[in-house]
């Protein structure tokens, strides 16, 4: 066993996904689970998927080797303040926040110099739109990079542990700095967020439109939009308002790219739209074959979605 006792604190999407390969890997002895909505955490012993559901942060974290941050990182702050008193020395304290910089800054804050505490943030770059316990599946992160970023509480012990336990989850594993992390995170999920959030909302409250008939022929391109649209509202609040600096400066290069698109539309620069459609089709060739579209996991993840 990796682990003795093993906390999660959040038992939504990601908590319960990891929660089950704890599980199916004997990875450790008990899983204790804390939710602020305590119906989750009765849901996630009820499913299988913990052992144990207590009433506080503090209380799953008492005893445990491990504990598992799995709450919206707006929560990190409180959380941390709550559980460091009752840790104990060399107790591994990981995340896996969706923005680095600011969740490492809500938990550092709170460890105690010389504790002994350890931490390693993570990031497994995998997901739904679904929340909760019961949207979680064990091969959630099949394939995903997840990505760690190892600073002043971290051991190579540790970076070891956690490392293995994102191997068991089938994961592949890369480490950089929260910085570098943030500002690749903001191109590549956190801009493509807030473009389908926008869409959507532009498109759903555009005037002289059938609302009806939006969501009708929605398969047309919308649709698409709206499963990304439709990830869980506090979370993207918190990555977008926690990653601002850099999620500013490409919404202002992503209005520049959009106008110079309006141009050559009004100008009929059909040249131009074709060498632009030309590009983005050969990247889309590309991530099919980096394996970041594999039709075989896409498949079980929409029969997952799609379960009622
Ligand atoms: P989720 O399904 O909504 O689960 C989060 C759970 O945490 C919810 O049950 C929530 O309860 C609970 N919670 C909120 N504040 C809490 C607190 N103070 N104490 C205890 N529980 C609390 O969300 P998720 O998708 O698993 O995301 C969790 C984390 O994973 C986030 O930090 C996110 O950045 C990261 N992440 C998400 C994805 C993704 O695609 N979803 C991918 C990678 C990483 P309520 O619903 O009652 O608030």
């Amino acid at each position: 066993m990796l682990f003795h006792r093993v906390a999660i604190v959040g038992i939504g999407l990601i908590g319960s996904s990891l929660a089950r390969v704890l599980k199916h890997n004997r990875l450790a002895e008990t899983v204790v689970v804390y939710d602020k909505n305590p119906e989750y955490g009765k849901k996630a012993v009820e499913i299988g998927v913990a052992d144990e559901n207590v009433g506080s942060a503090a209380a799953a974290a008492a005893g445990a080797d491990l504990v598992i941050l799995s709450t919206p990182v707006g929560a990190y702050g409180e959380i941390s303040k709550e559980i460091m008193p009752v840790l104990k020395k060399g107790t591994i304290i990981t995340d896996v926040g969706s923005v680095k910089k600011y969740a490492i800054a809500e938990i550092e804050k709170h460890i105690p110099a010389d504790s002994g505490i350890v931490y390693i943030p993570g990031h497994p770059v995998a997901g739904t739109e679904k929340s909760g316990p019961e949207a979680g599946f064990l091969e959630l992160f099949e394939g995903r990079w997840c990505i760690l970023t190892p600073g002043k509480f971290a051991t190579s012990a540790a970076l070891e542990k956690i490392s293995e336990m994102w191997r068991a989850a089938k994961m592949k594993i890369d480490t950089m700095t929260p910085e570098h992390h943030d500002k690749v995170m903001a191109a590549v999920s956190h801009l493509p967020h807030l473009i389908a959030f926008s869409i959507v909302g532009t498109v759903a409250d555009l005037e002289g439109y059938e609302q009806q008939e939006i969501i009708k022929y929605s398969a047309s391109g919308f649709r698409d939009f709206t499963r990304i649209a439709g990830s869980d509202p506090t979370m993207w609040r918190d990555i977008l308002l926690n990653n601002k600096e850099t999620i500013l400066e490409l919404i202002q290069r992503f209005v520049e790219d959009l106008i110079a698109l309006e141009r050559n539309i009004r100008w009929d620069e059909g040249d131009k739209l074709f060498e632009l459609f030309s590009r983005t089709q050969k990247i889309r060739k590309e991530v099919i074959e980096a394996k970041q579209d594999q039709p075989e996991i896409e498949k079980k993840i929409l029969a997952e979605i799609n379960r009622e």
